[in-house]
């Protein structure tokens, strides 16, 4: 690891440990992260990682973006969970596919904190088989696209100023892939609104909500990428999405650790700590080398990534499936060593349990994501045998 990464992990550190750990339980229990943390993140520069100087971001890896977010949600699960959909879901994407002029007029205000962004493309009826399945459309007349559905479940979608949304803009069954379009939405465009925050398991404060379009107007100009072409951008998108959110079950991992290791050695019971007892030793170690082992491959493949290697579809896939489980796991076993303490919703182990789960679910599920993981390797082995 360079000496540039580990001291912007020193700085995040240092800042989600004065400015966000000690409001996490808030944000949970009131569902609701207050909305100037993301000026604070703007100020400390953690908005753009990966987007080029000249646009007001950092110019750092994705390897760099993975590490904030793994901070971030060491201090809560849910500002991690939120700042990735912001900072690569809604930010990286943009600049990765936006022309000049858009990344001008949306990058500053996204960066610096004073815009919230979100990306959309599940729906009620298009989840896993989200390019299927996808039945909002957009249709152009004169300069502006005109776009009807409903959107759901949308990250930061209740606070958000701006949104990648994808619409079917061709007929499915004559242009197949070809047949959906990106776009960037305004919050106030005519046509567009966005329903109640959604009441959810884990990851509280993080706002989710279903987004409405009728008739929407979109400027022609806001189309991202070239019309018809979205298909290509939700694909790298998504690549890049399961990478950063790995960040996320790092990070809770790693308070997993901090609670049960301290635990383990302050809990007496028979007259001795309970870390004296081999089972809950066996634990421990276990956890650490889960968590070692998730961290390591993660890193790697977000190395791999900075380095444009041809496999990252697998392996981001496998290294979110990987780390999600692993995450899940570290958090029971938490519980398990904090006994009856760790049922307890004043303590922190339910939270993790119930932040980590999402880990295992969005972003593509961890089924979704064994399938692209096998068709790879089958497809690999088959022209291999050719
Ligand atoms: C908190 C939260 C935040 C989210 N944020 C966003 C966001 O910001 N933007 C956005 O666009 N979406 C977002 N999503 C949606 C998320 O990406 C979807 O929930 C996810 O892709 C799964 O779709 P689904 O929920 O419709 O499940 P379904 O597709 O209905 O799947 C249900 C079950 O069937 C399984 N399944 C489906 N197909 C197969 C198959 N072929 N083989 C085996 N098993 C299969 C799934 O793995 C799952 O277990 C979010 C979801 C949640 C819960």
């Amino acid at each position: 690891m360079n000496k540039k990464i580990e001291k912007l992990r020193q700085k995040v550190r240092e800042f989600a440990a004065a400015e966000v750990a000690p409001i996490a339980a808030q944000i949970d229990r009131s569902d609701t992260i207050p909305l100037t943390l993301w000026r604070k993140l703007g100020e400390q520069r953690l908005l753009g990682i990966t987007v080029p100087k000249i646009y007001g971001g950092e110019a750092l890896s994705y390897l760099a973006h993975v590490i904030v977010t793994e901070e971030l949600s060491r201090a809560s699960g849910t500002v991690g969970f939120s700042y990735a959909a912001h900072s690569n879901i809604c930010v990286d994407n943009l600049y990765k596919h936006g022309t000049d002029k858009q990344r001008k007029k949306y990058l500053p205000e996204l960066i610096s904190g004073n815009h919230l962004g979100a990306l959309a493309m599940s729906e009620p009826d298009a989840g896993s088989d989200v390019i299927g399945s996808m039945s909002c459309h957009a249709e152009k007349k004169g300069n502006v696209w005109i776009a009807n559905g409903v959107k759901r479940w949308i990250t930061n979608g209740p606070d958000a100023g701006v949104l990648i949304v994808y619409m079917r803009t061709a007929d499915k069954k004559e242009a197949g892939s070809h047949s959906i379009t990106a776009f960037l939405v305004e919050q106030d465009m005519k046509g567009f609104s966005t329903g109640d925050k959604i009441d959810k398991l884990g990851m509280r404060g993080a706002g989710n909500c279903e987004l409405y379009f009728e008739n929407c107007e979109i400027p022609e100009h806001n189309v991202l990428g070239d019309v018809n072409q979205g298909v290509s951008v939700l694909m790298s998108g998504l690549n890049s999405e399961r990478l950063i959110l790995c960040g996320g079950p790092l990070g809770i991992m790693q308070t997993a650790l901090d609670i049960a290791v301290p635990y383990a050695n302050q809990r007496q019971q028979f007259g001795q700590a309970i870390g004296n007892f081999q089972m809950i030793q066996a634990k421990l170690a276990d956890m650490y080398t889960q968590l070692e082992a998730s961290r390591s491959f993660v890193y790697r493949v977000a190395e791999q990534f900075d380095n444009n290697n041809r496999t990252i579809g697998r392996d981001a896939a496998a290294a979110c499936l990987f780390t999600s489980q692993a995450a899940v796991q570290l958090s029971l076993d938490a519980i398990q060593i904090m006994g009856g303490r760790g049922y307890m919703n004043d303590n922190t182990p339910g939270r993790l349990l119930r932040d980590a789960k999402i880990y295992e679910i969005g972003g593509g599920t961890n089924e979704i994501r064994r399938l692209i993981i096998a068709r790879e390797l089958l497809k690999e082995a088959s022209e291999h045998s050719h």
